[in-house]
């Protein structure tokens, strides 16, 4: 093989050019992404301070407040709110694609990791009226490895779109299904569903379908976005199936340990 390499004028080489502005890239990389880490999370800190402030007004902790005065509270809290969720998608979604951070994989026991994700939408369901089951499986486990604040990410995600996206009144059924090489985690709702001609779309990063912006002004359409890039590094998938009006399925997809495939 006839490698015919090039000296430039200072000796170097095009290979060591090509290497050196590589490390300079990733440096930059590495730079640019623990900016968005430290920020994010200061200001997301504030934020959550501001939250409370506000909460303590809108309870009368600081005393009574007049309805004209209420009103404009509650608008500041919604869109704090908002700002709040933003700013954790963003931080999720930096995490995830933070190629200097490795993936922090062990293995869990996943009934009680759905468990506590869905414990911790007790109240966002209650004020909807949605009724959040999960179907317990009634075989055994096999072993999965996750990144647990990844993972978990993945799926408060499916949950969460799942209430947001649903009619109140109506339900959420969360369940397991296991094949010879793999696990599915199922969340199914019975709420809007995603347009035919705009499913391709939903993986998309910032897309929200036109129904969605209808239904809940707040969201950053980085959420499905995330969570694929997530399950692509579990070696995992995620996929759906919906039908407007009738409601969506979403299948996260794990694949099994291989101590659990021997
Ligand atoms: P967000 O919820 O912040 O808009 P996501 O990335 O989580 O962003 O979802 C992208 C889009 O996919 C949503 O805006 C919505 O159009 C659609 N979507 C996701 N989950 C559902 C669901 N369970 N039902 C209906 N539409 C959904």
């Amino acid at each position: 093989m006839n490698t015919n390499i090039s000296k430039n004028d200072d000796g170097s080489n095009d290979i060591d050019t090509l290497k050196e502005e590589n490390t300079r890239l990733q440096d930059a990389t590495i730079r640019k992404s623990e900016f968005i880490s430290i920020s994010g999370h200061q200001l997301r800190t504030s934020l959550s301070a501001f939250k409370w402030v506000l909460r303590m007004f809108l309870d009368g902790d600081l005393g009574v407040i007049s309805e004209e005065a209420r009103g404009l509270l509650e608008k500041s809290y919604q869109s704090n709110e908002s700002m709040i969720s933003l700013l954790s998608d963003i931080l999720t979604l930096n995490h995830a694609e933070d190629g200097s951070r490795d993936y922090n994989f062990e293995e869990i026991k996943l009934v009680d990791f759905i468990e506590n994700i869905i414990f911790s939408f007790t109240a966002e369901s209650f004020k909807h009226r949605i009724e959040l089951t999960f179907i317990k499986p009634d075989f055994e486990i096999p072993l999965i490895r996750v990144d647990q604040a990844m993972f978990r990410a993945v799926l408060q995600n499916l949950i969460e779109n799942a209430i947001k996206y649903n009619n109140d009144g109506q339900s959420v059924v969360i369940s397991i299904e296991h094949s010879a090489n793999s696990l599915q985690i199922i969340v199914k709702d019975t709420g809007i569903g995603i347009p035919l001609d705009e499913q391709s779309h939903v993986f998309e990063r910032f897309y929200r379908a036109k129904n969605a912006i209808q239904k809940e002004e707040r969201g950053s359409g980085l959420g499905l976005y995330t969570a694929q890039k997530i399950m692509e590094a579990h070696r995992g998938s995620i996929s759906f199936e919906s039908q407007q009006g009738i409601g969506t399925t979403f299948i996260a997809k794990l694949p099994l340990s291989p101590q659990s495939l021997q």
